[in-house]
C-alpha cells in the first residue's frame, strides 16, 4: 500500500475566519478565550475535511495565529528580553514580537521583530534572534497539544515540527550577541530541548513526526553535514520515526550525508517549484538504505490540477526501485501557500475551475494518487482518476488553442528590442532638455494616501452602487487634488497618485488578457495579512492603453512633468500564480511586450517620464546560486524589453522596495534605467557603498524617509541623509524621493514629510551648485 500525506494546510480558514478573529482580538473586540475557540473550530474543520478527502497522514502542529517560525521561537523560549518587560500574556508577547505594540499610556513601545520572505515564496516569517545567552527551554509543545486535540476528535495525525538546523540557519544574532556570533553555534544547546519536545510526542503515541528542514535545499546546507549527523543521531533515539522533510528545491550534494542519517523517511519536492529532476539521484541514494521515500508530487505552491497520470508514472518508478511499502505520495510542501478550496469560487466558468485545484482539492489528489499507485479497485478513486485525465486533456487542448499572435510576437523579439537608442549620457542630455528638471529633482514613488473615501468609492463601484462614470469622476477629482498638492509643496516630477488602483498587480492583471481572478483565493502573506494573487491562465496581451487616460489627465492639469506609473513584468509575474505549461520566462516576455506597448502609448500621449516598478525582481531569485544567472538574464531582459521602445528624451525610472543589492548589482546596472529609486532610509550606508564601489553611473534616488511609519522626518534629518548620500553618489545623479509609495500613509504626515523633503532639496541645490 502506498500511503498519502499532506505536509500542512492553510490556517486562515475557508473564509479567513482566523485572520478576522485575530484582528478582532487585536482591536479588543473579542477575548483570548473567544480567539482560542475560533482556532479550535478551524482546526477541527481542517482535520475533518482533510480526513474526508482521504489523506492518510494529516499534519498537526501546523496551525498558527501568526507564523509558525514565531510559534517555534516562543515554544523554545527564544524570546528577546525586551518583550517580557511589560507583563504581557504569552499570546500578547507573541503578537508583540510579530507586529510590535504601542500603548503610550502604559509606556509600551515595542517594535516588531524582523520579518523575511520564506525561501522564494511570498510568505514571511519572523527572524529568530539568538545569542550566547539565549536560554532554550520548552515553554509549550504545540505539536503535542494539537496531536492530542485531534486524537480527541478521533483523528490520528502526524505532528510537524520546524527542524532545529533550519531554525538556527534562518536566525540572526540577537542584540546582545558577541561580535561574529553565529546562531548555529547554539545547536548543541538547542538539541536537548528538541529531544524533550520529540520524546513527549513519542510518549503521546505519535508514530511519526515530520521534521521540516528545508534549509537542505540551499547551498549553505552542504557545509552542515556534521551538524545534521550529530543532531539527528541524538534526536532519533528519543523521537517518533522521523520524516525528514525538504521542499522548494533539490537536495543536491547534501544528499550524500542525508542518506546516512538515522531517519525513517525522507520527503523531497518533485513539483515544478522543487525539482522533478532530482528523483533519479534520490532513488539511487536511498535504495541501499531502509529509508521510506515521500514523493512531493502534488504542488503546494501552485493552483493547478495535478496531472495524476504523469504523477502515477513517477510513483511507479519509485515503487519499482524501492517497493510499495517504501513509497509515500505527498503534497510537495505545506499547502499553506495555496487558497483553501475551489468550492468557494462561484464566478469562475466551468472550464476555468476544471483547470484548478486549491488546498482541499489537492488533498483529494494526493489520496487519489495513492489509491491508484496501490492498485486499489475503489470506485470512488477510479472515477476521480478518470475525471482528472479528462480535465488534463481539456486543459492541454485549451493550451493548444491559446493566442498564437502573442507567441509569434515573443518568438520574433530581436536583440535591438532590448536596447534604448543611445547610451545613458546621451539620454540624460536629451531628457534635461525635454523635462527641464532642476538639480536634485524631487519626486515620489507613485501612490498618495489611499483614503477611506477612495476605498469606499471602489467598494461601491464593485457592488454596482456607483456607476463607472461617477467612479472615474471621483478618481479624477482625487488626481486633481494630488496634482495641486504636489504643486503646492513644490515637488518637481509629479505623479497622478494611483487612486484608481486596488493593488499594483491586480490592477494590471484585470486589464490584460490571460489572467483570471478568484473571489476567495486568499493566501497568507504575513501575520493576518492575506493576498489574493491573480492567476495567469493563457497567453498575455493588451487590448489597448491601460493607464494612459489617468496619466494624460494628470498631465493636462499642470505644466510640470508628470511621471507615468506601471508595474513591471517581473513583478506582475512573481506576484501572480503563473502557468505551468509554459516557462516563467515566456510569461514574463509576454507581459513585457504588453507593457512595452503601454510605455510607447504613454510617450505618444505626452508623458515623458515613466516609472516601471520592479519591487519583486529580487525575490524571484532561484534558491541555488547556479540558477541565478539564467533567471536574471530573462528578468532583466524583460524589463529592458518593456522600457526600450521610447525616445532618448523620455526618462525611464524603476523602483525597488529593498536595499539588498550586493549580490545582484550587475543586474541592477544592466536594467539601464535612467534612474532607480530604492528603499534606503532604514539601512546603513553599506548599501550605497555598493553603488559607489561599482561606480553605478545612472540616476539614483535612495529614499530619504521611511514610509512605513507616520513619523515625520525633519529637514535636518533629511539633509543629514543627503550629505551621506552625496559622499557616495555624484550630485548630478541624485534624485530625492521617499523610500516607497505613500498609499498607506495619512495626508497630514504626507504633507509635512514632503514639505521637509522639498526644503532639504532646495538646501542641496544652494549648497551644491552645478559646476558648469
Ligand atoms: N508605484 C507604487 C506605489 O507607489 C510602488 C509600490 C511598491 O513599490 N510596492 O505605491
Ligand atoms: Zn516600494
Amino acid at each position: 500500500m502506498v500511503a498519502s500525506a499532506v505536509l500542512g494546510f492553510p490556517r486562515i480558514g475557508p473564509n479567513r475566519e482566523i485572520k478576522k478573529s485575530v484582528e478582532a482580538y487585536w482591536a479588543h473586540k473579542i477575548t483570548e478565550e473567544d480567539l482560542q475557540k475560533s482556532a479550535v473550530a478551524i482546526r477541527k474543520e481542517r482535520w475533518e475535511s482533510q480526513k474526508s478527502a482521504g489523506a492518510d497522514f494529516i499534519a498537526s502542529g501546523d496551525f498558527s495565529f501568526y507564523d509558525h517560525v514565531l510559534d517555534t521561537v516562543n515554544a523554545l523560549n527564544i524570546i528577546p528580553e525586551r518583550y517580557l518587560q511589560n507583563g504581557l500574556s504569552p499570546l500578547d508577547v507573541s503578537f508583540a514580537m510579530g507586529r510590535g505594540r504601542q500603548e503610550p499610556e502604559k509606556g509600551v513601545d515595542l517594535q516588531a521583530m524582523e520579518m523575511k520572505k520564506w525561501f522564494d515564496s511570498n510568505y514571511h516569517f519572523i527572524v529568530p534572534e539568538i545569542s550566547g545567552s539565549t536560554d532554550f527551554k520548552l515553554n509549550f509543545n504545540k505539536a503535542l497539544d494539537e496531536f492530542n486535540e485531534a486524537k480527541a476528535l478521533g483523528i490520528t495525525t502526524r505532528p510537524v515540527v520546524l527542524g532545529p538546523i533550519t531554525l538556527l540557519a534562518f536566525a540572526k544574532p540577537a542584540r546582545d550577541a558577541a561580535p561574529g556570533y553565529e546562531p548555529l553555534q547554539a545547536l548543541s544547546k538547542l538539541v536537548p530541548v528538541y529531544a524533550e519536545l520529540l520524546s513527549q510526542l513519542k510518549a503521546a503515541g505519535a508514530e511519526y513526526v515530520q521534521i521540516d528542514e528545508p534549509v537542505l535545499v540551499l547551498d549553505k546546507a552542504e557545509a552542515l553535514g556534521a551538524e545534521f549527523a550529530s543532531t539527528y543521531e541524538a534526536l532519533s533515539k528519543v523521537a517518533p520515526k522521523i520524516v525528514l522533510t525538504t521542499y522548494f528545491g533539490r537536495l543536491g550534494k547534501s544528499l550524500d550525508f542525508v542518506k546516512s542519517l538515522p531517519i525513517a523517511a525522507l520527503h523531497v519536492d518533485l513539483s515544478e517549484r522543487g525539482d522533478p529532476a532530482q528523483l533519479d539521484a534520490v532513488l539511487a541514494a536511498v535504495k541501499p538504505t531502509n529509508i521510506i521515500l515521500s514523493l512531493g508530487l502534488i504542488s503546494g505552491r501552485n493552483v493547478w490540477k495535478a496531472d495524476l497520470t504523469a504523477a502515477l508514472e513517477v510513483t511507479k518508478k519509485a515503487i519499482a526501485a524501492l517497493s510499495a511499502e517504501r513509497v509515500i505520495v505527498a503534497t510537495s510542501s505545506s499547502l499553506l501557500h495555496t487558497p483553501v478550496t475551489l468550492a468557494s469560487e462561484t464566478r469562475l466558468t466551468a472550464q476555468q475551475s476544471d483547470w484548478l485545484s486549491f488546498a482541499l482539492e489537492k488533498v483529494s489528489e494526493v489520496a487519489t494518487l495513492a489509491h491508484a499507485a496501490s492498485g486499489s479497485t475503489d470506485e470512488k478513486y477510479a472515477t476521480l482518476l478518470a475525471a482528472n485525465k479528462a480535465s488534463i486533456k481539456a486543459r492541454r487542448e485549451f493550451e493548444e488553442t491559446s493566442d498564437s499572435k502573442v507567441r509569434d510576437r515573443v518568438a520574433a523579439i530581436k536583440d535591438a528590442d532590448f536596447n534604448r537608442k543611445s547610451a545613458f549620457p546621451i539620454r540624460k542630455a536629451a531628457q534635461a532638455l525635454k523635462l527641464k528638471l532642476p538639480r536634485f529633482p524631487t519626486t515620489t514613488i507613485g501612490s498618495f494616501p489611499q483614503t477611506k473615501e477612495i476605498r469606499v468609492a471602489r467598494n461601491r463601484l464593485n457592488k454596482g452602487e456607483l456607476s463607472v462614470e461617477d467612479y472615474e469622476k471621483a478618481m479624477e477629482a482625487e488626481v486633481e487634488k494630488v496634482i495641486r498638492f504636489q504643486e503646492k509643496v513644490d515637488l518637481d516630477l509629479l505623479v497622478h497618485g494611483e487612486p484608481e488602483r486596488n493593488d499594483m498587480v491586480q490592477y494590471f492583471g484585470e486589464m490584460l488578457n490571460g489572467f483570471i481572478f478568484t473571489q476567495n483565493g486568499w493566501v497568507q502573506s504575513y501575520g493576518s495579512r492575506c493576498v489574493r494573487p491573480p492567476i495567469i491562465v493563457s497567453d498575455i496581451s493588451r487590448d489597448g492603453p491601460m493607464t494612459v487616460r489617468w496619466s494624460a489627465y494628470a498631465q493636462s492639469l499642470t505644466s510640470k512633468p508628470v511621471k507615468g506609473m506601471l508595474t513591471g513584468p517581473v513583478t506582475i509575474l512573481n506576484w501572480s500564480f503563473p502557468r505551468i505549461d509554459v516557462t516563467r520566462e515566456v510569461q514574463c516576455k509576454q507581459l513585457a511586450l504588453s507593457l512595452r506597448d503601454e510605455v510607447i502609448d504613454l510617450e505618444a500621449a505626452g508623458i515623458y517620464a515613466i516609472q516601471v516598478d520592479e519591487p519583486a525582481i529580487r525575490e524571484g531569485l532561484p534558491l541555488r546560486r547556479v540558477d541565478w544567472d539564467s533567471y536574471l538574464l530573462w528578468a532583466v531582459d524583460s524589463f529592458r524589453l518593456s522600457t526600450s521602445g521610447v525616445e532618448d528624451s523620455t526618462f525611464v525610472a524603476s523602483h525597488f522596495c529593498y536595499s539588498d543589492f550586493n549580490d545582484i548589482f550587475p543586474s541592477i546596472q544592466r536594467l539601464d534605467a535612467d534612474s532607480i529609486s530604492i528603499e534606503a532610509s532604514k539601512s546603513d550606508m553599506k548599501l550605497l557603498d555598493v553603488f559607489q564601489s561599482h561606480s553605478y553611473a545612472n540616476g539614483i534616488g535612495p529614499g530619504v524617509f521611511d514610509i512605513h511609519s507616520p513619523r515625520v522626518p525633519s529637514v535636518e534629518e533629511i539633509k543629514g541623509r543627503l550629505l551621506a548620500y552625496l559622499e557616495r553618489i555624484p550630485a548630478d545623479l541624485l534624485d530625492i524621493n521617499p523610500d516607497c509609495g505613500l498609499k498607506t500613509r495619512g495626508w497630514t504626515e504626507t504633507e509635512a514629510s514632503l514639505k521637509n523633503l522639498v526644503a532639504a532639496a532646495k538646501w542641496a541645490r544652494a549648497t551644491y551648485p552645478a559646476t558648469a
